[in-house]
Formats: C-alpha cells, sequence, structure tokens
C-alpha cells in the first residue's frame, strides 16, 4: 500500500497511472530514449561555424516572392506538383510551439529550392515547408536545460552551419511518494528482461521513413479523461526517477483505440512496464506509443488510416488501474501529446 506523503497535483491521485521503474533515474515508464542508438543515422556533416540568418518575417517572405518573380512562382508551383510538398507547413497542420523541456521549437530555415536536412546532434530532424520557407520541428528533451540550444542544418549546395535558439524554462508538478522497498526494486530477471526490452526500443524509435505526414495534427486515439500528467516529475522514497512522458487517459478496458494519425506499424509487444504496445511511425521522424492495451488487432507492418482501430483499452504492464498511455516522439524525443492534437 503506497503512502501518499504528498498529493502532488490533483488528477494524480484518483488518476489512473503508468508506474515507473526502478529508482536510479535511468529507468521510467516509458523510459526516456537513451543519448545513444545503435543504428546510426544519415550523420550530419562536418560543421563550419557560421549562424543561419534569423527567420523570414512575412514581408522578407514577400520580398522573396517579388524576387522570385512570376515566372519563378510558376516553377514553384511545378516544383510543388512534382513534389507533393508544399501542404504541410500551414499552421492548422503543425503543432503548437512550446520551445520548453518536453515542448517543440519551430525553427526557420529559410527559402531554398531543395528541402534544406537539419539534425539534432547526430538525429534527423522533421523539414517541412515549401522553397520559400521551410522550418525545421524540433522535440525538446524533459531533460533539456533552459537556455540557448543548436541544430545543424544543411542546404543544398552550402556549407553545412549551426542555427541557434532559446529553450525556455519550465517547471513541471513533482510528486513525492513512500512506497515499501519491495515494489520499487526488480528482482535481477526482471530488471534484465527490462534491459533487453530498452535496448529493442532503441532500435524501433529510430526510424525515420517517408513520405514526411502531411499533417501532424493528430485525434485522440480513445475517448476519455485526459490526465495532464506530462512532465509530472516523480520521487519515489526520495529518490528521483524520470518523468513521465505521455498522456494517460481513463477508460474502461476494452474501450477502442485508434490511430492518432495515418501511419506505419513498426513495434507490436508485450513489455515489462508498458504492457502490450502498439509503435506506430507517421514519417519525418514522427511516432506514436500507445500501451496497457488488453488486446492488439494490428501486426508490424500495417498501414492505419487516422482513426483506424488498433487495439484496445486495459491495463496492462505496471499499472495502478485500465487507462491508456499515448506517447508522441519526434526526432527520437517524446514530447507533449497535447501540442498535437487537432481541436
Ligand atoms: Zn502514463
Amino acid at each position: 500500500m503506497a503512502m501518499l506523503a504528498d498529493p502532488g497535483p490533483a488528477h494524480a491521485a484518483d488518476h489512473p497511472r503508468c508506474t515507473t521503474g526502478p529508482i536510479g533515474g535511468m529507468l521510467g515508464v516509458p523510459a526516456t530514449p537513451c543519448p545513444t542508438f545503435p543504428p546510426a543515422p544519415p550523420q550530419p556533416p562536418m560543421l563550419q561555424k557560421r549562424l543561419v540568418p534569423p527567420a523570414l518575417s512575412t514581408s522578407s517572405r514577400r520580398a522573396v516572392v517579388r524576387a522570385v518573380g512570376a515566372a519563378g512562382l510558376l516553377l514553384l508551383g511545378n516544383w510543388r506538383l512534382a513534389s507533393g510538398a508544399g501542404e504541410a507547413a500551414t499552421e492548422a497542420n503543425l503543432p503548437q510551439v512550446a520551445p520548453v523541456p518536453g515542448g517543440i521549437a519551430r525553427l526557420s530555415l529559410g527559402p531554398s529550392q531543395e528541402r534544406p536536412r537539419a539534425w539534432a546532434g547526430e538525429v534527423p530532424l522533421l523539414v517541412l515547408g515549401d522553397p520559400i520557407e521551410w522550418s525545421a520541428l524540433v522535440g525538446i528533451p524533459l531533460s533539456a536545460t533552459p537556455g540557448e540550444a543548436r541544430i545543424v542544418v544543411q542546404i543544398e549546395g552550402q556549407a553545412p552551419r549551426e542555427l541557434a535558439y532559446t529553450v525556455n524554462p519550465k517547471s513541471y508538478a513533482e510528486q513525492r511518494l513512500k512506497v515499501a522497498p519491495k515494489t520499487v526494486d526488480l528482482s535481477p530477471e526482471d530488471l534484465a528482461r527490462f534491459e533487453r526490452e530498452r535496448d529493442h526500443q532503441a532500435q524501433v524509435i529510430a526510424a525515420f521513413s517517408e513520405p514526411l505526414p502531411p499533417s501532424l495534427r493528430m485525434r485522440v486515439p480513445t475517448p476519455g479523461r485526459r490526465s495532464s500528467s506530462f512532465g509530472l516529475r516523480r520521487v519515489f522514497n526520495g529518490q528521483s526517477r524520470n518523468p513521465h512522458s505521455g498522456m494517460d487517459i481513463a477508460a474502461p478496458t476494452g474501450t477502442p483505440v485508434v490511430a492518432p494519425l495515418a501511419g506505419r506499424v513498426i513495434d507490436t509487444g508485450d513489455y515489462f512496464f508498458n504492457g502490450q504496445t502498439v509503435w506506430l511511425d507517421h514519417g519525418g521522424g514522427l511516432l506514436s506509443m500507445v500501451c496497457h492495451l488488453s488486446a492488439i488487432d494490428v501486426t508490424t507492418g500495417d498501414v492505419l488510416d487516422a482513426g483506424q482501430r488498433l487495439g484496445a483499452v486495459g491495463a496492462t504492464g505496471r499499472v495502478t488501474g485500465p487507462h491508456l498511455h499515448w506517447g508522441v516522439m519526434l526526432n527520437r524525443t517524446m514530447v507533449d501529446p497535447a501540442l498535437l492534437l487537432a481541436e
């Protein structure tokens, strides 16, 4: 029986939720991804220090349009038709911007005929837009330190350069619990299983596929009361664990769970902490995961439309009751799913 030393946020005491891994910070559910991952993504080129010009204002966009002229715009139009691009950068299709730990930054890369490439460290970033203005969307880790951060940008035919941006501070609620030690210590067998599953997950989340998603706005994968516990910092018996990295939605076992956005199933399994889990690849490093399912109706390789059923709510894995844990990942970083909700 857990003894509540500090009730924490109002939702936390009565909302069914995920529990977490052993004390120590490196473990947690769903685990914050490790800083390094086995499969090497496309590598960023050698960096030559040069800052990208500031974001294009509306007036500078107009200047670009004037400079390109009517003939150029005709070419741009043809380019859009040929590439299928140009539909993905409207405000209605993009996530809410929140340059905070656990949030998403949108960084203008300016104009270029070809889609620029961009990286955070060695992790490729989702770049959307059109030749008049491209934007990089950057998922910011919950563990990020507020202050200046940088990405690397490469425009075709130019030297790679750095683009700096500011991560603003955000304080998330903290929940302090005192529990019996045996409820937080894993047996050697369970620990070995968890470590195998963590390594497997690191492979899964390295997915970066095309086509890029035409819209990043998602629907909730199941109806129900949503907790606002993304980012909740949990301290068990005085020791910190990974913060909660998704959204918990309370719903009875058996409630249908649907794809929040069109995507391909890249992993299904029954995991120690997450229980029965489905991972979806939406393209461009945008992934989503749903956990604790009572049923999984899809298999790896299935391609789902937004809203298509993939399973049902349950209480598998380490949970306090039936609910859906929904995680959204961008550039291998868990971000707040609320930023991507369409409504
Ligand atoms: Zn959860």
